[in-house]
């Protein structure tokens, strides 16, 4: 073995015995509530598609024709030479979509997150995050050597005490509280009027990623915000990615147009990266049509949760507190949550244990994701395959 490869294989021994290993399914068809993986068809309830449009028909051909129009490649950052109308046009949507003046395109979630972070806060300056807040957003702060807290899951009192004892020690420094809409994990919603309030109180400004709430949350699918009736003064910075509901890739930054402009001139992750390609974007307009146009996907997405919450009453699984397209099954140990995920697939039904550290020590769940994609026969033969395997969760 190479000294390199000595080098790490005990730790990957470990995360083996520990049941942690993590492991990639090759998937050999569209994105959908049924997939195929290794020639055999599965009942998916793991996917971020959360509308049913990665595999769309208009969404696709939007994505052909702007392929026949710009390339494939953007072949340059935005600030290079890699801009092209269409990734202008979809930011102006973006940004009439959520109400605010302007948008910016990020190359991912992941990326927008820290080039946002790093921004707007430096070594000087606090920024305070949800316990359970997406990787992404703790690598931000991380990264951006800003005096960094975490406080309690959906705790505006646990904020408070910290922004108030930031406030008497440094009260010119720069204050960003930054939380999730939907916990990707978890499925629940940030008390996100409250922040409000107290960043008001306090002088801090409020960025929420609502990756899991953009078009499936708020009356006309805007997400998180638009369900918390707060405004842009209420949270300034808004993250949404492209990847989920509107079934492409992506993310988007949306603000004032000083925020925006701000970014432009000093998020690294947005000035040093390749834009993403030209088709995407195309493709992403289309699916925003659809997000505005077909409010049923919505409605019959809420159905699926309610039927799904109704049919689990007589079973011996903990539901955890969400009234969103994620719908975790808290199972407690790594191999427990595993051997159920298992157990499922073996009924053709793909449902990811998620465990530490992406989750806490001790709460290994099945993380289930309902979309619009899904029929209520396809939730029903779910129940059935979890009372099938109901007698396996005390493992
Ligand atoms: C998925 C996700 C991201 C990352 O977005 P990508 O576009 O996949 O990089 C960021 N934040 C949250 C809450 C997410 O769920």
């Amino acid at each position: 073995m190479s000294s390199l490869d000595n080098a790490l294989s005990p730790a990957l021994a470990a995360r083996q015995e520990a049941h942690l290993y993590r492991q990639r399914r090759t998937l050999e068809s569209p994105q959908g509530a049924e997939v195929l993986v290794n020639g055999q068809r599965y009942l998916n309830f793991c996917s971020n598609d959360y509308l049913g449009l990665a595999n769309h028909p208009e969404v696709i051909a939007a994505f052909q024709n702007a392929a026949n129009q710009y390339g494939v490649g953007s072949g340059a950052s935005h600030l290079v030479v890699g801009h092209s109308r269409v990734h202008h046009e979809l930011e102006e949507a973006l940004a009439d979509f959520t109400g605010r003046p302007r948008a910016l395109l990020f190359s991912s979630g992941y990326q927008a997150n820290m080039g946002t972070i790093n921004a707007l806060v430096g070594r000087h300056d606090f920024v305070f995050q949800d316990r359970l807040n997406h990787a992404s957003l703790l690598d931000g702060a991380l990264l951006s050597g800003s005096r960094f807290q975490r406080f309690t899951h959906n705790d505006p009192q646990a904020l408070e005490k910290r922004l108030c004892e930031a406030q008497k020690k440094s009260p010119d420094s720069r204050k960003l509280v930054v939380v999730d809409g939907v916990f990707s994990m978890d499925g629940d919603e940030a008390p996100l009027k409250a922040y409000a309030d107290l960043c008001q109180q306090y002088g801090a400004w409020l960025m929420v990623d609502d990756a899991h709430g953009l078009g499936v949350i708020g009356a006309h699918g805007r997400g998180s915000l638009e369900a918390a009736g707060c405004s842009l003064a209420d949270a300034p910075v808004l993250m949404g990615t492209l990847g989920k509901a509107f079934g492409t890739a992506g993310a988007f930054v949306a603000g004032s147009e000083v925020l925006i402009e701000s970014l432009i001139q000093n998020a690294r992750n947005y000035i040093y990266t390749t834009a993403i390609p030209p088709a995407v974007a195309a493709a992403t307009l289309s699916s925003l049509a659809l997000i505005k146009r077909e409010a049923w996907r919505r409605q019959h997405l809420q159905n699926l949760i309610e039927q799904f919450q109704q049919g689990l009453k007589g079973l011996p699984f903990e539901l955890m507190p969400s009234h969103t397209a994620i719908q975790p099954l808290l199972v407690g140990s790594s191999e427990a949550a595993l051997h159920l995920s298992e157990k499922l697939r073996d009924q053709n039904i793909l449902i990811s244990a998620i465990r530490p550290p992406t989750v806490p020590e001790g709460t290994a769940r099945l993380r289930i994701t309902l979309s619009a994609a899904h029929s209520e026969a396809q939730v029903q033969q779910l129940l059935l395959a979890l009372a099938v395997v109901a007698d396996d969760i005390h493992l």
